[in-house]
């Protein structure tokens, strides 16, 4: 490809909005433009390298036997009231209307349009198992969309959905996916880890993601540096730790703390630390209230709770409900005589007995709090986000709190969809099943993202061989070595199926150097009048930076251990 033909409008400077690397490097080297807020254009050097992406997705996908389609964008509403999605899938899913008032959304994902299309066609047992792909653009309206190609409102994802006779069938699709994802992320060099993760909303019984690690990440996982554990935060598990509360405890009694809400002010006030003060939190679980009960040092951990009471929405209760559940403005909540529906405590706080909390009543807390004397607390549950402190609740190990990039995820559904929409079979004996079904994604423009948060300098993009869209950058330095660039140029693609950009442009030798460095390709070779006078041709790493010159006339020999080698040194 010559530059001079393509379109790719490189940036010195990116717009002040773009908060990570990945964002910064994909508009300054002309891979995307923003059109509206989380919609994007993806130019041409942006959509090759997605397109190499779906490339090496699609070739594990149709290894393990899934077969690809191409469904809807709009989708009506209908099917979402069927599987009740409609009403609970809030306000990501946009909804419109069309001209003849029927109500329709852009879809999010496709699990109510796939399971139509399957329950009208399988009527058999002979014509299961079917694992079906797609490789399309989904909208989600974001609340806060950001990061680019990261968290956009429209993306293009790999989805893909399986359906078989049993449990046992659908457990090997499970893992046929699973390591044709963990297939997929290695051959494009990314560096990840697969996290046991929370099934959300989307229903069903067991979830997988996989995460590229990478500090921006917007995702915390807790992984055991001794096992082979690994959770999403939401998801890690807290286990008791035995040690029991002593027997003695005083009475109950009020201590007055004039203006101290957090738990900072508290403990100022009170000169104590966190850790003594038993913090109470308080929300709405499907309009029933709950109090929430962590070590005033420790968070709330929402799924756990959503999770416990099977509850489809959860919020904090603004002021004037705490008011009306505690007696007390904001900040004087504790478990003792508090009107919740549930009250919830942490197993960490079965540990003591002589606690600090909120007194129901403004300005005021209490001491030698006795939660099961003083407040009923029968039940101790994993209610907290883990910390680097916990121990791995698989082997005991040291946990690690690394970020991560979530770049796919693989579920098990069970029968959520199928038996909401009637999705069945006849099996041997005539008798109608419900067919078991999984769900499978992958952010096919975020992969390109994360792939750059992970592989870039202070000069720009690394782009490992599978994701880069030319593998080799050609540098012309000045017009009288543009008849020898475009010579190799066409050799390479001849001869070793490499994709080359020419930088045939008018410009200063400095302004190739930058943009090349900038567009990240594994391969720069640089021709220039002084080293063609000399007879020779230089090339360098993108990755170490590493140069090496070779005489022209060696050049087919020279190049082709080259390329061999820094494919190579990118394989993972
Ligand atoms: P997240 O927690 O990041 O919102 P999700 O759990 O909603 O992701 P899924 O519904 O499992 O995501 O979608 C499958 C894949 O699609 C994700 O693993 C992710 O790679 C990608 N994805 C999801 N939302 C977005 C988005 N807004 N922009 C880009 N990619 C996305
Ligand atoms: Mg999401």
């Amino acid at each position: 490809m010559f530059w001079s033909r393509f379109f790719l409008p490189t940036l010195k400077e990116a717009p002040a909005e773009a908060e990570v690397v990945s964002h910064k490097l994909m508009i300054r080297a002309g891979m995307i433009r923003k059109l509206t807020s989380g919609v994007y254009n993806y130019l041409p050097y942006g959509l090759m390298a997605i397109n190499k992406v779906c490339a090496v997705v699609r070739e594990e996908m149709n290894r393990a036997g899934a077969v690809e389609l191409f469904m809807p964008t709009v989708q009506p509403a209908d099917l979402w009231r069927e599987s009740g999605r409609w009403e609970h899938y809030g306000k990501e899913l946009l909804r419109f209307t069309d001209r003849h008032q029927r109500e329709c959304c852009l879809g999010p994902t496709h699990e109510e349009v796939i399971t139509d299309l399957v329950r009208r066609e399988v009527r058999s047992y002979r014509q299961l198992p079917l694992n079906l792909y797609q490789i399309q653009t989904k909208f989600r309206d974001e609340i806060r969309p950001r990061f680019g190609l990261m968290r956009g409102r429209e993306f293009l994802m790999k989805d893909g959905y399986s359906f078989d006779r049993d449990t046992s069938g659908a457990d090997k699709s499970y893992q046929a996916m699973y390591e044709a994802y963990a297939q997929s992320f290695t051959r494009l060099g990314l560096r990840f880890r697969v996290v046991e993760a929370d099934s959300g909303a989307i229903g069903g019984k067991f979830s997988h993601e996989f995460m590229v690690l990478a500090q921006t990440g917007e995702d915390v996982i807790a992984a055991c540096s001794a096992c082979s554990y690994a959770a999403n935060l939401e998801r890690a598990e807290v286990m008791p730790s035995g040690r029991k509360a002593a027997d003695k405890v005083s009475l109950l009694e009020e201590i007055s703390t004039p203006g101290a809400h957090t738990v900072e002010e508290v403990c100022a006030f009170l000169d104590i630390a966190a850790k003594d003060l038993l913090k109470t939190v308080l929300f709405k679980a499907d309009g029933r209230t709950v109090a929430a009960l962590v070590r005033g040092d420790r968070e709330v951990n929402e799924v756990k709770i959503k999770n416990h009471l099977n509850a489809s929405v959860l919020e904090l209760l603004n002021p004037e409900e705490v008011l009306t559940v505690s007696g007390a403005p904001a900040g004087f909540a504790g478990p003792a005589g508090l009107k919740a529906d549930h009250l919830l405590a942490d197993y960490e706080l079965a540990e003591k007995n002589d606690w600090i909390a909120g007194g129901n009543k403004a300005d005021t807390h209490v001491r030698h709090l006795d939660l099961q004397r003083d407040a009923g607390v029968k039940t101790y549950m994993d209610l907290r986000l883990v910390t680097e402190e916990d121990p791995c609740p698989r082997c005991g190990g040291r946990l690690e709190l690394p970020r991560g990039i979530e770049v796919g995820h693989v579920f098990k559904l069970g029968t959520k969809y199928s038996e909401a929409m009637k999705a069945v079979y006849l099996d041997e004996n005539g008798a109608e099943k419900t067919i078991v079904m999984g769900t499978y994604g992958i952010g096919m423009s975020r992969v390109v993202a994360a792939c750059i948060e992970q592989n870039h300098d202070a000069d720009g993009m690394i782009l490992p061989p599978a994701i880069a869209p030319f593998e080799v950058h050609l540098l012309a330095l000045d017009g009288s070595a543009l008849d020898k660039a475009t010579e190799l140029h066409d050799w390479i693609r001849r001869n070793t199926g490499l994709e080359v950009l020419l930088d045939d442009r008018e410009e200063r030798p400095g302004v190739k150097f930058k943009d090349a460095d900038l567009l990240g390709a594994p391969m720069q070779i640089l021709l220039g009048a002084k080293s063609l006078g000399r007879g020779v041709v230089e090339v360098k790493n993108r990755r170490n930076g590493a140069r090496e010159e070779w005489p022209i006339e060696n050049f087919a020999a020279a190049f082709t251990a080259w390329k061999d080698k820094i494919l190579h040194e990118w394989k993972i």
